[in-house]
């Protein structure tokens, strides 16, 4: 006897985007380890001290995110940095075809976060928190590439350009939530306290598309960069960072 066939259930609908997005392992994967490691006591004065500074930044979050990103069931590889200038000739290989007007970038093909060599500005103090905040932010688009959350956005079809841009405004913001959580948790290594603290909170709440001379809207008001960055860095964890399921006010 052939067992009589059930009626055909509809299978579920499932929306890989949204899976890897929204629903992603990471944001249940625990707080942002407190890593030990040395920084050096520099004062930012040249490209190479910058770039020594910002490596030895990266493996300090390579070592906080890493337990992480293998408890979210992903692969983890390692992020480089390097530096880029624009106008000066191929010095930077890595970092070929830099975006206008910006300071730093993520490198997706070879996990490269790009800083730009005329980035440091005058007060030692500012230059310090600044490079804290974009090489923070910048490992925050690693994190993202390493659990699925990068590639699955470049994956989504969109069929007006402001629902792109809702989604880009959605991916940076959470960069910078992230990158403020692990800042949050790491506070003391990075000496942000004091006037430090005061410095990077005016900073975070000045980043946004306000400032962008192009007037794009993709990477979100310094009013809601403000309220994810101070959302990380209290929390010291990506549970706080799911900007995928925030309502748009939240993410405009
Ligand atoms: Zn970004």
């Amino acid at each position: 006897m052939t067992p009589r066939a059930s009626p055909a259930k509809p299978l579920p609908v499932i929306d890989p985007v949204a899976e890897s997005t929204a629903g992603n392992k990471l944001y249940g994967a625990g707080k942002v380890g407190v890593v030990p490691c040395t920084l050096p006591s520099v004062v930012l004065r040249s490209d190479s001290e910058m770039l020594k500074y910002a490596r030895t930044a990266v493996a300090c979050m390579q070592k906080a995110w890493t337990p992480l990103i293998l408890k979210s069931d992903a692969y983890y590889g390692s992020a480089q940095v390097a530096a880029f200038s624009v106008g000066k000739g191929p010095d930077s290989p890595l970092c070929d075809d830099p975006p206008k007007e910006s300071d730093a970038f993520y490198q997706p093909k070879g996990s490269v976060i790009c800083l730009d060599r005329r980035s440091l500005g005058t007060d030692p103090d500012a230059a310090l928190v600044d490079l804290q905040e974009t090489v923070a932010h910048e490992f925050g688009h690693h994190v993202q590439m390493s659990v699925g959350i990068l590639t699955a956005y470049d994956m989504r079809a969109y069929s007006t350009s402001s629902e792109r841009l809702e989604d880009e405004r959605r991916l940076e913001l959470q960069a910078s939530c992230l990158g403020a959580a692990f800042l949050g948790a790491n506070r003391r290594t990075f000496g942000l306290n004091g006037r430090h603290l005061e410095m990077w909170r005016d900073m975070v709440r000045h980043m946004g598309d306000e400032y962008n001379p192009t007037h794009v809207r993709d990477h979100g008001s310094r009013n809601n960069h403000g309220y994810w960055s101070l959302r990380g860095f209290a929390a010291g964890n990506s549970s706080a960072c799911n900007t995928f399921t925030a309502p748009a006010k939240r993410v405009s």
